[in-house]
Parts: C-alpha cells; structure tokens; sequence
C-alpha cells in the first residue's frame, strides 16, 4: 500500500472535552435589548419605528390603516 498522498493538515491529537468546552463558552447569543413603544406600549427596538403602531417620536412614520386597493 502506498502512503496516504495528502497536503492537508491535520490535528495531531483529539481535543478534550473541556478544551472544546472552553472555547465554546464565549460563543453564546446576547440577549435583545429591547424598548417599549410610547404611543402603544408594545415591545419593540430601540431607535426603530414601532412596528405595531408605525410612531417613532411621536410622528407617524408608517401608515399601517392604508391598503392598497387593486
Ligand atoms: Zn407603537
């Protein structure tokens, strides 16, 4: 049999638990930051229009009532 022709490299020895363990504890999701909406008290993003009422500083910026009628 021929010797296994590869360039790659390859871990010489197996990574232990708690070194995989190690690095995975910094890999975990913040928590959302979240604001409540002054005009209808939904949760929503802060520094984002609400998308429940369309209000971002007490001005409508989106007009969810309209629909297009084709
Ligand atoms: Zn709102």
């Amino acid at each position: 049999m021929e010797p296994k022709a590869t360039n790659m490299a390859e871990p010489k020895k197996k990574l232990s638990k708690s070194r995989t363990g190690r690095r995975k504890s910094h890999q975990a999701l913040k928590k959302q930051n979240l604001s409540k909406c002054p005009k209808c008290n939904a949760i929503k993003l802060p520094h984002h229009v609400c998308s429940t009422c369309g209000y971002y500083n007490d001005e409508q910026i989106i007009n969810f009532d309209k629909k297009d009628k084709k």
